[in-house]
C-alpha cells in the first residue's frame, strides 16, 4: 500500500504530439497511451505530497470521469514498473533526517534498483540503512585501502576497521589523500582516523596497528565484519591465502584488488557460495600444466616491482572494488568480481573474465567434503615458501 506516491524524479516524462506519453529512459523507457492527458497531469502530481484520495480530488476536477480505483491501478503499474517512490518511508526509516540528506544521491542511485527490491519487501532507503549498519575492515592502508576507505565514507559506513602498521612517506602522495606533507612519518591509521573525524564524524574507525604476518593475525582482524577488503599484497601469495582461510572460517565475504602497470584486477570471495582462494589454486593445478612451475617460480625468485600506480588508474580499479563492495552489502545488482578474477585494462577501459573457477566441494579450505589428498597437493605448492616483507628502505625506491 503506497502512503504517498512520488513519481521518482531520476526519470523524465515526455508528452508528445500523438498523446502518447515517454516515461523513463535508456534500458528504462515505457509508452503508453494518453488521450486526454490525463494521466500525464497525474504524474505531474505525484510529487509525494499527497494520498491516491488527495490525488482523486485535484484531479476529478479538470477530468470528471477518473475513479479513485483508475488513479492506484496506473499508481500500481507505474510501481512496478519501478517508478514510484513512496516518501512516507522517509518517517519510518531509521536514518535520521541528516543521513538521508547526506546520502540523498546514494539513495536516488539505490531508487533506480525499486524493482528488485520490491521482491524482498526493500527499497532505496532499506540499501542505504544497510550500508549505515555494516562493519567493514580495510587490510592496508596504502592506495587501495586509502581510496576505499573514502568510498566507505561516501556510503555511510560507519564502522570500520583498518589495519596497517605503516608511516606515511614522501612517495604516498601521489595517489594516498587521506595524507598530506604534515603526515609524513605519522601512522597511516592515526592519520585516517584523524582525518574522517572531521569528514565523517559518524564514523567509527577502529585503527590495528598490526601486521598481517601470521594467520592467527588475519584471523583475529576480521572478527565482526561484514565485508573485508584486502588492500595488501605482502607477503605475496600467503597474505590472500591466510585472508581467505580466515574469511572462509568465519564466513565473511573478501575483496581483493591489485594493479600493475597497464591493468588491475580485482576478485570478490563469498564464503560458501563462491570458490576460494584455495579452490583457485586448486582448480588451477588441475587445468593448467605449468601452474606448479609458475608458483614455484614466482616462491623461489620474488619479483617485487617498485609502485607504479598513478592516481587516475588507482582510482579506477578502487572504484571498482567500492562498486562490489556496494552491490555485495545492498543486493542492488549481481556481482562481476565473485568467484573470478576480473582484468581492467587501464587503457583501453575493457574488462575480461581472466579467471572463472568453481567451489571445489573437496577444498580443504571451503569444501564441504574436504579431501587430504587436495591438501597435500596445496601443501606441496606452497610448503617452501619463505615470506619476507620486502622492506621499502631495502628496495631503495621508496
Ligand atoms: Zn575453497
Amino acid at each position: 500500500m503506497l502512503h504517498r506516491p512520488m513519481f521518482n524524479p531520476l526519470y523524465p516524462i515526455k508528452q508528445n504530439d500523438e498523446n502518447i506519453l515517454s516515461i523513463g529512459q535508456d534500458s528504462k523507457l515505457y509508452e503508453l497511451e494518453d488521450k486526454d492527458g490525463a494521466i500525464f497531469t497525474l504524474l505531474t502530481m505525484l510529487d509525494g505530497s499527497k494520498t491516491t484520495s488527495q490525488l482523486h480530488d485535484g484531479l476529478r476536477k479538470k477530468f470528471p470521469h477518473v475513479t479513485l480505483e483508475d488513479i492506484q491501478q496506473v499508481i500500481q503499474a507505474l510501481n512496478e514498473l519501478g517508478f514510484i517512490i513512496d516518501l512516507s518511508i522517509k518517517e519510518t526509516s531509521s536514518l535520521s533526517s541528516y543521513e538521508q540528506e547526506r546520502f540523498k544521491a546514494n539513495i536516488h542511485f539505490f531508487s533506480h534498483f525499486s524493482e528488485q527490491l520490491a521482491i524482498v519487501n526493500e527499497h532505496a532507503m532499506t540499501s542505504q540503512e544497510k550500508l549505515c549498519s555494516s562493519t567493514v575492515t580495510i587490510i592496508g592502508m596504502g592506495g587501495f585501502g586509502s581510496s576505499v576507505l573514502f568510498n566507505l565514507a561516501g556510503l555511510g559506513i560507519k564502522k570500520v576497521r583498518i589495519v596497517d602498521f605503516d608511516t606515511v612517506s614522501l612517495s604516498n602522495l601521489n595517489r594516498q589523500f587521506l595524507f598530506n606533507e604534515k603526515d609524513i612519518g605519522k601512522k597511516k591509521i592515526n592519520v585516517a582516523q584523524t582525518f574522517m573525524q572531521d569528514f565523517y564524524s559518524n564514523m567509527q574507525i577502529e585503527a590495528v596497528d598490526k601486521q598481517i604476518n601470521h594467520p592467527e593475525v588475519a584471523e583475529e582482524v576480521i572478527v565482526g565484519s561484514d565485508v573485508v577488503v584486502l588492500a595488501a599484497d605482502q607477503p605475496t601469495i600467503l597474505l590472500q591465502r591466510w585472508v581467505n582461510s580466515a574469511c572462509v572460517n568465519q564466513g565473511i565475504p573478501f575483496i581483493g584488488g591489485g594493479i600493475a602497470i597497464d591493468h588491475g584486477q580485482i576478485s570478490t570471495v563469498i564464503p560458501k557460495q563462491t570458490g576460494c582462494v584455495d579452490c583457485m589454486h586448486l582448480h588451477r593445478l588441475q587445468n593448467m600444466s605449468i601452474y606448479r612451475q609458475h608458483i614455484q617460480s614466482s616462491i623461489e625468485t620474488p619479483f617485487t616491482p617498485p609502485n607504479m600506480a598513478t592516481p587516475s588508474n588507482l582510482m579506477m580499479v578502487a572504484g571498482m572494488i567500492g562498486s562490489e563492495l556496494t552491490k555485495l552489502l545492498t543486493g542492488i545488482a549481481p556481482l562481476q568480481s565473485n568467484g573470478k578474477v576480473i582484468y581492467f585494462n587501464l587503457l583501453t577501459f575493457k574488462t575480461e573474465i581472466i579467471g572463472d573457477w568453481p567451489r571445489m566441494i573437496s577444498c580443504p579450505t571451503c569444501g564441504d567434503q574436504p579431501d587430504s589428498s587436495f591438501k597435500e597437493q596445496l601443501q606441496s605448492l606452497f610448503t617452501d615458501q619463505q615470506y619476507t616483507f620486502m622492506k621499502k628502505e631495502e628496495l631503495g625506491w621508496n
